[in-house]
């Protein structure tokens, strides 16, 4: 047997692999347009997403066409609700109630940001946390943090979900997570120390940034800052997953400047194609969960048989 670096011919280097989102994301809709087939048959109906829009936002609208698009793909009606800039917080959560109060509509996702003057809290806690199938309700983020069943937000699972599926082994080793959102950030990191990761924070605070980035086994990156890292700030063999979705131009661009990383890097998601496709994916598997258990509530209350 050939001792590492005793004789072995390394091969040219060819790049970085790419942990593509893609293949992965098909597998999931392949077997989730099943499963609803299988919960129109036994229930009657297919279920709805209702994705709640207020005014226009040019990234939202690129991501809703996604997210539209994956509904078709797997049979579930996909339902937008655009509603005006100027709607005050009182006009958005009667919407939002009236979605909680219709049965055919099984999760609600609303599209952030909004406008200023709507208190982001108010509407989160408008959503029925049993529709919430996003995770940003507060019962959904507490019951991640306490490592209990709930819905996830479906970004951050999508982060540590295409580590898993491509192999790549989380435990024991030095995770950082750039970036301490609530739906990204934060939860990402709570699914990383769950799969037993060392697990270090960054945020628009932290003073040395590269000194924190080139210390990472495995780096997570969602900020929101087109090429906010640099290959000169990552370790030779670390693992990378870029959360990142700008705009720049006519361009879609991540957080970590590929260009300079790719040669550093084991492995990377790439922008687009990485962490997107994956996370629609997840939330339309999050969303036949929530119909399953409101279709099961439902035919309880009405046989009288819930506990
Ligand atoms: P966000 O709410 O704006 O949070 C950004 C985070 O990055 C904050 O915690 C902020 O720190 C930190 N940050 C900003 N500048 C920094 C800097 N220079 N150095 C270190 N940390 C910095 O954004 P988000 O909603 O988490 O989204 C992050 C990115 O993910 C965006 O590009 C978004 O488009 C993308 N995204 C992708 C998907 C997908 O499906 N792939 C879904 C959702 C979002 P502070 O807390 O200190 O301000």
């Amino acid at each position: 047997m050939t001792a590492p670096g005793e004789g072995a011919i390394s091969p040219a280097r060819v790049g970085p692999r790419l942990l593509a989102g893609g293949p992965i994301a098909a597998e999931i809709r392949a077997s989730l347009a099943e499963d609803f087939a299988r919960f129109k048959e036994r229930w009657g109906y297919a279920p709805s997403l209702a994705i709640v829009l207020v005014g226009a936002d040019a990234p939202s609208a690129v991501y809703l066409r996604q997210i539209l698009r994956t509904c078709d793909k797997v049979g579930v009606s996909g339902r937008l609700v655009e509603i005006g800039a100027d709607v005050t917080a009182d006009g958005l959560c009667t919407e939002i109630e009236r979605l909680n109060a219709d049965p055919a509509v099984a999760g609600i996702i609303v599209q952030m940001p909004l406008p200023a003057h709507i208190p982001l809290r108010t509407v989160i806690d408008s959503i029925d946390p049993a529709k919430d199938i996003d995770g940003i309700h507060p019962r959904n983020a507490g019951l991640l943090s306490l490592g209990y069943e709930g819905f996830l937000p479906a970004t951050a699972q999508a982060a540590v979900e295409i580590l898993k599926r491509s192999g790549i082994e989380i435990a024991g080793k030095r995770v950082v997570v750039v970036g301490r959102s609530n739906v990204v950030g934060k939860p990402a990191a709570l699914l990383l120390l769950r799969e037993h990761g060392s697990v270090t924070i960054l945020h628009s605070k932290t003073r040395d940034l590269g000194h924190h980035t080139r210390d990472a086994e495995i780096l997570i990156v969602a900020t929101g800052r087109p090429g906010l890292i640099t290959g000169e700030m990552l370790s030779p063999g670390v693992v990378v997953v870029d959360v990142g979705i700008n705009v720049v131009g006519e361009e879609l661009v991540g957080d970590v400047d590929f260009e300079s990383a790719k040669d550093v890097v084991a492995a990377i998601t790439p922008v687009p194609g990485g962490v997107g496709p994956l996370t629609n994916a997840l939330l339309l598997s999050h969303l036949l969960r929530a119909a399953r258990d409101q279709a099961e509530l439902g035919s309880a209350v009405a046989q009288g048989t819930t506990r």
